[in-house]
């Protein structure tokens, strides 16, 4: 079976032509024309053709297609770190691989914490410094009050 075409990205705008705007892929094929004609809004509003800068608008839009496709798991598998662990075959494994560089069944559970976690917070309430103070504070409280009789 053949690969299917790729149309890789940066996508741009190019004006094609006065009352055209033309998307291309990297390899500058038109995936898209966007087509405007500024003479005639300027006889009625809610005509049936875009005005220049909304077509330049559109086509915008159309290239951040390839960003928002990217967003989605596996649309790139096929360019994935592959993990490369010896397989009982003796190939390398082509799984794709996770952050520490193997693949869910090679690279172990997890590939660790994420940075800046928070829920390995230290906020230091249970030093031995903070319960103690904590310990001496309430006997001083619990000393002012027998002193006073309440
Ligand atoms: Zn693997």
């Amino acid at each position: 079976m053949a690969e299917p075409r790729r149309f890789p990205p940066p996508w741009t705008v190019e004006r094609a032509h006065e009352d055209t705007f033309a998307v291309k892929d990297a390899n500058g094929i038109v995936l898209a024309t966007v087509h405007c004609r500024d003479d005639l809004q300027k006889w009625s509003f809610g005509h049936s053709k875009l005005s220049s800068e909304e077509a330049r608008r559109i086509a915008k839009a159309i290239t951040r297609i390839p960003e928002f496709m990217m967003q989605r798991r596996g649309f790139y598998m096929h360019r994935a770190k592959r993990c490369g662990a010896k397989t009982r075959s003796g190939k390398p494994c082509q799984s794709p691989a996770m952050a520490n560089g193997r693949c869910r069944m090679h690279g172990g559970p997890s590939p660790g914490a994420p940075k800046g976690n928070q829920n390995a917070f230290k906020h230091g309430r249970h030093t031995r410094e903070a319960i103690a103070h904590r310990k001496a504070f309430s006997l001083l409280i619990q000393a002012g009050r027998n002193a006073v009789n309440l």
